[in-house]
């Protein structure tokens, strides 16, 4: 009932968070986030609230605002003369189910003058994969409209290299469990992460690291040749205008 009225009162808001390019240093895109102020409860997690979301039937409704959000921040940003950034927005899997999701997004973007192009949509491997099949028709319909696709969470799930190929999307999202893992200097998750880059620019793909909240992790990401990092060691996710503030700034990284 809250999350119902949330929206309409102004509770939610869109957080973005940095992707930093690993060539040039500079802010390329952002992933949108999902925030909700409880009046009474404060912040609630993101996991939970969009689970209650898809359990009580708002899911539909609040991706198609987070959709709407980020189209006009895109547009607004163009406005203010920030270079164009390419925005992540996270798909639940029951919007996946939602007939009309590509015509209404595309309807988002063409009312707000956005080029499809800067607006990339997250899928989960497990998810992707789960109706490999369903997936890649439906991927195929996002492009015919311009949109981008990113495998999200890649490397926890079990994927089809076929399907890999055949969804055609433009970027892997490597789970940040194989990235903090970095830290603790074993050969394994730094063998893991090689291997998903090889096997994702064989195909065309962009690899984007998350979770990246330390130095080391960077600069070894930066060795094995990953395309774009995101995580706490740049920004957290923040509100749009302190992420206007990051991308006016100085690069985060200095350039390879
Ligand atoms: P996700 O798609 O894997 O998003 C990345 C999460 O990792 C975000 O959590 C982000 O704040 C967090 N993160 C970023 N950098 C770091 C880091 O360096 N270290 C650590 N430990 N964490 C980092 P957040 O914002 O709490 O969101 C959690 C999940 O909720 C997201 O996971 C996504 O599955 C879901 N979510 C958030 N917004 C939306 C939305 O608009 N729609 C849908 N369907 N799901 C959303
Ligand atoms: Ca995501
Ligand atoms: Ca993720």
């Amino acid at each position: 009932h809250a999350m119902r009225q949330a929206l309409n009162h102004g509770h939610m808001a869109v957080h973005y968070q940095p992707q930093v390019d690993m060539a040039t240093g500079r802010i390329v895109g952002a992933e949108a986030l999902a925030r909700w102020t409880h009046p009474e409860l404060g912040e609630v997690p993101p996991m939970e609230f969009i689970a209650v979301a898809e359990r009580s039937g708002q899911i539909g409704r609040i991706g198609e605002w987070v959709i709407r959000e980020a189209c006009r921040q895109i547009a607004t940003w163009r406005r203010c003369g920030l270079p164009s950034l390419r925005i992540a927005i996270n798909l639940s899997p029951l919007q996946l189910n939602q007939p009309g999701l590509v015509d209404t997004a595309a309807r988002i973007a063409a009312e707000a003058g956005v080029d499809p192009g800067l607006v990339l949509f997250e899928v989960t491997e497990s998810i992707a994969m789960e109706h490999a099949e369903r997936t890649r028709l439906m991927l195929r319909e996002f492009r015919a409209h311009g949109f981008e696709f990113a495998i999200d969470d890649f490397g926890t799930g079990y994927s089809s290299l076929a399907y890999l190929q055949k969804f055609q999307v433009r970027q892997l999202k490597v789970d940040r469990f194989f990235v903090q893992a970095l830290d603790e200097g074993g050969p394994e998750a730094r063998a893991i992460i090689a291997a998903i880059i090889d096997l994702a620019h064989t195909l065309a793909i962009e690899v984007v690291a998350e979770g990246v909240e330390t130095q080391l992790q960077a600069s070894v990401l930066r060795t094995l040749g990953c395309d774009q990092l995101q995580g706490y060691h740049f920004s957290r996710p923040v509100p749009p205008e302190e992420f206007e503030r990051h991308c006016r700034a100085l690069p985060m990284l200095s350039p390879a």
